[in-house]
């Protein structure tokens, strides 16, 4: 296995009968087990928490998915102490050993493919295409940091000192906390575990609240493949409460999270502190919102512009961090390219995932709470070309909304909305364009739509993004080929994905000897 070359798993377009047919049986077989509980398993042992919360389909929000144990503090902390115990054997694991973990985990994801799909569309409302290019994305971490391990468990080639022999190895930082958001509901969980411990550390996964059923499903598997307890433990439960008592224990050596900047810079405070007993600096690998930008330049092809930007609004409800929420349109189209956006954001069918429509509902109650209060501030900030409601109906359902003339420096041009929201903002130019393009606080994706090769590459030295797209969508990074990660609040740049990711995972020790 580890000899053949990393490959992205292909993404299902269901356009076949049989792969469509398939996941609606695995969507049926899913809602049959749907209310299950889900226990914390620490060391490998399942155990109840001090109560559960329940996991809802955000499209039927009165189904429950699963009842999550959540765990009490002296849980937290026994999984701490388990981690801590394992970690003394684990580290010495070779890394072929951990890495058969996770090829073996990626195939079985493979055969069962349209199960983690159905969970996905269940759980978290994704049409089945986002929803198998996550479970898609989830095979890949497996496989490529797999081979990755093994990579580095090869000493890299030093500078020859004569009279001694150099080596340098890496090794293991320790019990490591992950926090994942609930958006990549399987990929990132599953990716940051696998990063987690391939590289020999030990993990607590504290998963989110709104897809923590997943998570339960992928310690379980991991498990069944035989894991050692205490390698990968799952520990639910609020993150001001749970999550801040696994970042501030001593005994945690590294937290790797992905979420919001809130979150992030919270917990990136909170790691600085030291606490008592504590020998290590913590490190902290965060990746977290962004404000990403379309630019389309008055060469653009401006059928493909509005086609690439409509996918990356409201694909899954621009519930994702690499979501397009700001198109910055040159003056001399700028009239043509809303005429063109409207129609195609109305055309946009909005339901229930399970009947696969092109866009499904957002999260939860306080997401449309949220991204409705943002809509209220654009209406006073811009002009509403559409959406703008709550589509009435059981689930969490917002028109996918688009908002024209909004001032760059305007709050929904500059805040996350997390939503399927999008500013469109005028340029008077492309240098214009580029400026208000790099005006803000964030730096995680962008694309720019143009037909001169002059400004594209302008574009490549110039704006300020970790994951930079020419004349596509700004949304879909593929793992291996897109190392993802943002610069500024967007997070630490960490690249998701990349060569150097495993490295954050991992201290590296020089070996001198005198021959
Ligand atoms: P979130 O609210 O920041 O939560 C992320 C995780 O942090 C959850 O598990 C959450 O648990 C936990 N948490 C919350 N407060 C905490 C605290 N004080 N201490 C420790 N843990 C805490 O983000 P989300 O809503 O799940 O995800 C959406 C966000 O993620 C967006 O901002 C998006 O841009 C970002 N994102 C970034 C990337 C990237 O690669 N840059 C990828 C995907 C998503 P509770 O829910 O229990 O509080």
């Amino acid at each position: 296995r580890a000899a053949a070359p990393f490959r992205n798993e292909p993404i299902r377009d269901f356009s076949a009968p049989a792969d469509r047919a398939s996941l609606e049986a695995a969507i049926a077989r899913a809602r049959e087990r749907l209310g299950r509980r889900y226990p914390l398993v620490i060391y490998g042992e399942r155990l109840h928490g001090g109560r559960t919360i329940p996991s809802v389909n955000p499209a039927r929000p009165s189904e429950i998915v699963g009842d999550v144990d959540e765990a009490m503090p002296e849980q937290a902390s026994r999984a701490l102490d388990a981690a801590a115990e394992r970690f003394g054997t684990w580290k010495f694991t070779p890394a072929a050993e951990r890495a058969e973990f996770l090829f073996r985990a990626a195939e079985r994801i493979r055969a069962t493919r349209d199960d983690w799909n159905a969970l996905l569309v269940l759980e978290v409302g994704k049409p089945w295409i986002e929803a198998d290019a996550d479970t898609a994305e989830a095979i890949d971490f497996l496989e490529f940091y797999a081979r990755e391990a093994l990579r580095l468990a090869e000493p890299p080639p030093l500078t020859p000192i004569a009279g001694e022999r150099n080596r340098l190895v890496y090794l293991p930082l320790g019990v490591g906390v992950v926090i994942p958001p609930w958006n990549f509901a399987f990929a990132i969980m599953a990716g940051m575990s696998a990063a987690a411990i391939v590289t020999g550390n030990t993990a607590i996964l504290k998963p989110s609240p709104d897809a923590a059923v997943i998570a339960a499903h992928f310690v379980d598997l991991m498990h069944d493949l035989g894991l050692p307890p205490g390698v990968l433990n799952f520990v639910p439960g609020d993150g001001p409460t749970v999550g801040e008592q696994l970042v501030t224990d001593p005994r945690t050596r590294f937290i790797a999270f992905t979420g919001s900047k809130g979150v992030g810079l919270r917990i990136n405070e909170l790691a600085a502190k030291t606490a008592p007993g504590q020998r290590w600096i913590k490190r902290v690998i965060a990746e977290m919102g962004g404000k990403d930008a379309i630019v389309v330049a008055d060469d653009a092809d401006l059928d493909a512009a509005v086609a690439g930007v409509v996918v990356s609004a409201y694909g899954f409800a621009g519930q994702k961090c690499s979501a397009c929420s700001r198109a910055i349109v040159d003056a001399r189209v700028y009239d043509a390219f809303l005429a063109k956006l409207v129609p195609a954001v109305e055309s946009l069918r909005v339901g229930d995932p399970a009947s696969n429509p092109d866009v499904g509902p957002v999260i939860n109650q306080k997401a449309v709470d949220k991204i409705l209060g943002y809509v209220e501030i654009g209406r006073g900030e811009g002009r509403l070309l559409t959406g703008g409601t709550r589509i009435s109906g059981d689930g969490f359902y917002i028109a996918p909304t688009a908002i024209a003339d909004v001032d760059p420096r305007a709050r929904i041009a500059q805040e996350e909305i997390f939503g399927p929201v999008l500013a469109v903002i005028k340029a008077a130019d492309y240098d214009d364009a580029l400026r208000i393009a790099n005006d803000t606080e964030f730096g995680l994706t962008g694309a720019v739509f143009s037909r001169s090769e002059e400004r594209l590459r302008r574009a490549e030295a110039e704006f300020f993004v970790g994951n930079l797209y020419l004349n596509r969508k700004c949304t879909g990074a593929l793992v291996g080929g897109q190392p993802f990660g943002g610069f500024n609040m967007s997070g630490t740049d960490s690249k998701a994905g990349g060569y150097d990711y495993l490295l954050l995972f991992s201290q590296g020790k020089s070996i001198s000897r005198k021959i």
